[in-house]
């Protein structure tokens, strides 16, 4: 999820595996992504917790999705979730924002 824009929507956060290297937890590093919302994936990988469920979900995300919502840690965010979509904010999107939004019933951005 980015920002601006995108508070009424938060639709990738509930569409796709979000997966990053376990340097990026805060056990690991200053400011990192709490431990305790992830899962491991490999020895070196882990993911944010939910985001693997039916139908996804992450953990971090508080809100209704398509009205209000928000990352719940969005300055200690992992890189996934900081590439993606970068001009979504601003009202611009990609494919993987639209088919997020489009999975929850929302129309794509504005190209
Ligand atoms: S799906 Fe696109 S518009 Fe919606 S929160 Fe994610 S980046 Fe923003
Ligand atoms: S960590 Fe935040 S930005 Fe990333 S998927 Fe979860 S709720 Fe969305």
């Amino acid at each position: 999820m980015s920002d601006d824009h995108c508070v009424r929507c938060g639709a990738c956060c509930a569409a796709f595996r979000v997966d990053f290297h376990r340097s990026e937890l805060a056990g690991t590093t200053v400011g990192g992504v709490p431990d305790v919302m992830t899962v491991p994936v490999t020895g070196a990988l882990v993911r944010m917790r939910g985001t693997d469920e039916g139908p996804p979900r992450c953990v971090a995300l508080a809100g209704e999705i398509g009205v209000r919502a928000h990352c719940t840690i969005y300055s200690n965010r992992p890189s996934p979730c900081r590439d993606f979509a970068p001009y979504a904010a601003l009202g611009i999107g990609e494919d993987a924002c639209d088919r997020a939004r489009v999975r929850h019933g929302l129309p794509p951005l504005q190209p």
